[in-house]
């Protein structure tokens, strides 16, 4: 298709759209109306309120109520004891959020670069049409794929669908797709592939407390989602099968606040995990603990893993895993005895070259032991952003098109095109992964402009300082956020946006429950939503009839039909309904006026599963060595997480000073043998190295670290970026990184 100039960038002054005139009158559109009206949905929106308002907090995927009050500018949090996920509680993250909102380095105006390279202030007009014309002249030299765009899932559903629809409709670009391809990916590849359908968890939450035995694998709860724990110290105290309590198993490299909560930690070695299932599966299989009538009634291909995990036999497996023979024994019969368990995985095996296999090892043993669709039982991944699970379900993944349909299926295409009143033909294909999209920047194949919403990028990727390199080589760089990232500093133009407290949407959370964040306040004056922002550019490329949306509810009115038969399929589900319920679990289709559909809380309840035979499928998965392991010039094992008191890249958390209080840098843990094999004490400085970068971490010495691991969070920015060190091998599948696992090494740092 060729590309035509559009008007609106021709004439700017015939075009004549002022954004400044226009943000002032919907603002005030908003205000009145908000001010006449009594529905519960439209919350007063002036500074002054003193009702709280219930709302959700703006960070991990439990997403849990809260309930904001605003009098004069002061903001306060409560949790909110009436939402069934969190019930009342909140971890520190929550308490603080609001601290963001008035936050004095808080992004008002927007800026740009001007001739000697320095952003500076410039007017919403000016912004808004050097972006649009920073990405059209882009693709105008390069070709439509030139432009990319990059996604987030801290995105409501609405900003989510509609950058979808954004970079395929207004840019016609198959470049898109967003940070949940470094935190999800592989264990949304993993279940389509075993079940047919992705849902993080295809149960409640609040199931966990009635599961006799649990397997978390790789996941630190307790400083993650903290009020998920509540839910775990239930099934702690309720009567296991020995009468003593539910039993939970930690598989962990590091003894971490979680596994020190467990009745079994298994330590295993970074990268090892499929080795780990299988060795489980083997001893389950050898010890006649498996559900031979729900593997012959309800999956396909047993027998092909049967024959692999074989060849596991628990000699072999602690010589991988590192993990004692007689722990593993003892974690296959407390499952395999077990009358209810769930197997849980985190982004431990999932950020691993090898994440998809490790997903599917671990369903493997779910499935062989009947746990999937039984009550209090299952297999389940905890979702790590806030809209982890919604961002990857409506079309800003490279992938996928709304309703979590596949782009290169025909029927799927053709049902989206209509929606989005274009020809199917003017869709374009699937487009490059996140990497590999940032990677390709100034290739001649590869991306050379680009819009980042809602993600740090040069924080949160692999071989960060590359990143950081490839994204000055940019020809265009917009930024869309509402604080001055480490990408956003490196922007030609930075779009400053509002929070979501400001705003309102709709978010997905780790269980499938589709919940409202409403909106408790105005932005402060100056700032759009990225709504608007799309909407603006839109318009600016040619495409205001089909991003004429007036709010939010508009979008997602055109979301639900968009998802209409589709996997995820939201058309059921209305702002009111989630009001009403709390929360609606997807897929909720379409209501009818007789028996409207509630949604569905527990998926595979009756024993099928959306494949084409009905049937979940085993996969034969065998262990491979990560992509890099230790040598004798890089001896150790780098690997990589989160803390309590910060969230994902700290764009947000870092400027929080309660926060940052707790942990005001990353810390490298070094085992106290480790420590003194290096000469090292609590306190010292050390380089770390690995075959990309080096940087310089304080240490914290631990035995709760093994021997042969380091272990550094990865909230910050700059020197003291750990993904400057990570490794960006990607897994085959779900084209997920590697950043749990890669070589390094240390050395004392001798200052002057
Ligand atoms: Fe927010 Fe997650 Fe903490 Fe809940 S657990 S308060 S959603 S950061």
């Amino acid at each position: 298709m060729a590309l035509v100039l559009p008007f609106s960038l021709i004439e700017p002054a015939r075009s004549g759209t002022d954004f400044s005139l226009f943000r002032v009158q919907r603002q005030t559109k908003v205000r009145r109306h908000a001010s006449n009206c009594s529905s519960s949905n439209c919350q007063p929106v002036n500074q002054s309120i003193q009702q709280p308002i219930a709302t959700h907090c703006p960070y991990c995927a439990l997403q849990c109520g809260m309930r904001l009050s605003a009098w004069n500018g002061e903001v306060s949090v409560q949790g909110d004891a009436g939402f069934p996920v969190n019930n009342g509680v909140l971890c520190i993250k929550g308490w603080t959020s609001a601290e963001t909102l008035h936050h004095p380095e808080r992004l008002t105006m927007p800026l740009a670069r001007n001739q000697r390279g320095q952003l500076e202030p410039v007017s919403w007009n000016e912004a808004l049409r050097r972006t649009a014309f920073g990405l059209y002249e882009t693709q105008l030299a390069h070709g439509r794929d030139a432009a990319g765009v990059f996604g987030s899932g801290a995105l409501t559903n609405e900003k989510a669908y509609l950058l979808g629809k954004f970079a395929r409709v207004a840019l016609g670009t198959a470049n898109i797709d967003y940070n949940g391809r470094f935190c999800m990916s592989s264990a949304a590849a993993a279940a389509n592939k075993a079940f047919g359908i992705d849902r993080g968890l295809p149960f409640p939450v609040a199931d966990i407390a009635d599961a006799e035995v649990i397997l978390l694998v790789g996941s630190n709860t307790a400083e993650t989602m903290p009020p998920i724990m509540q839910y775990f110290d239930a099934q702690h105290h309720k009567q296991g099968k020995q009468g003593n309590g539910g039993k939970l198993i930690v598989v962990d490299p590091r003894l971490s606040p979680t596994a020190q909560t467990a009745s079994l930690h298994l330590r295993l070695t970074p990268g090892s995990d499929a080795a780990l299932a299988n060795g489980l599966l083997h001893l389950l299989v050898r010890d006649g603990l498996i559900d031979r009538n729900f593997i012959q009634n309800h999956t396909e291909h047993f027998e092909q893993v049967r024959a692999i995990v074989a060849t596991y036999w628990p000699e072999r497996v602690e010589r991988i895993t590192g993990v004692p023979e007689a722990q593993l024994i003892a974690a296959a019969r407390l499952l395999g005895e077990a009358k209810t368990a769930m197997i849980l995985t985190g982004r431990g095996p999932e950020q691993q070259a090898q994440g998809t296999n490790n997903g599917l090892a671990f369903i493997n043993i779910a499935l062989a032991l009947g746990l999937v669709g039984k009550p209090a039982s299952g297999y389940g991944t905890l979702t790590g952003q806030g809209n982890g699970q919604g961002g990857r379900e409506h079309g800003q993944k490279a992938d996928q098109l709304p309703g979590y349909r596949k782009i290169d299926d025909t029927a799927a295409r053709a049902h989206i095109a209509a929606i989005w009143d274009i020809s199917e033909t003017e869709l374009p294909k699937a487009g490059k992964s996140a990497y590999e999209m940032l990677d390709t920047i100034g290739q001649p194949d590869g991306i050379h402009a680009l819009l980042v919403m809602g993600a740090n990028v040069a924080v949160s990727s692999p071989r960060a300082g590359r990143i950081k390199e490839r994204l000055r080589k940019l020809d265009f760089l917009a930024v869309a956020d509402f604080f001055l990232s480490e990408t956003a500093e490196l922007a030609d133009v930075v779009l400053p946006v509002a929070q979501w407290a400001e705003e309102e949407g709709t978010m997905t959370n780790l269980e499938g429950r589709v919940i409202l964040r409403r909106r408790a306040m105005a932005p402060p004056a100056g700032v759009m939503t990225d709504l608007e922002v799309l909407c603006h550019l839109a318009a600016l490329l040619g495409h205001a009839g089909r991003f004429a949306f007036e709010s939010p509810r508009e979008v997602f009115d055109e979301l639900r039909r968009a998802s209409a038969g589709g996997i995820a399929d939201y058309s059921g589900i209305t702002y009111e309904k989630i009001e009403e319920q709390n929360g609606v679990f997807w897929p909720c289709p379409t209501p009818c006026p007789i028996n409207d559909h509630a949604g569905t809380p527990r998926l595979f309840a009756d024993g099928r599963f959306p494949t084409p035979s009905g049937r979940a499928r085993f996969h034969a998965v065998q262990h491979q060595a990560p992509a890099e392991e230790p040598t004798a010039r890089f001896p150790l094992y780098l690997t990589t997480g989160r803390l309590l008191s910060q969230y994902q890249s700290g764009t947000q958390t870092r400027r929080v000073e309660k926060l940052l209080k707790i942990t005001p840098e990353p810390l490298a843990e070094l085992h106290p043998m480790t420590a003194r094999h290096y000469g090292l004490s609590a306190g010292d400085k050390i380089w770390i190295e690995t075959r990309r970068d080096a940087a310089k971490f304080k240490i914290k010495v631990t035995t709760n670290i093994r021997e042969d691991t380091v272990f550094v969070p990865f909230h910050w920015g700059g020197a003291q970026a750990v993904n400057r060190l990570t490794n960006p091998a990607l897994d085959p599948i779900s084209r997920m990184p590697e950043f749990k696992v890669c070589a390094a090494r240390i050395s004392k740092v001798i200052e002057e």
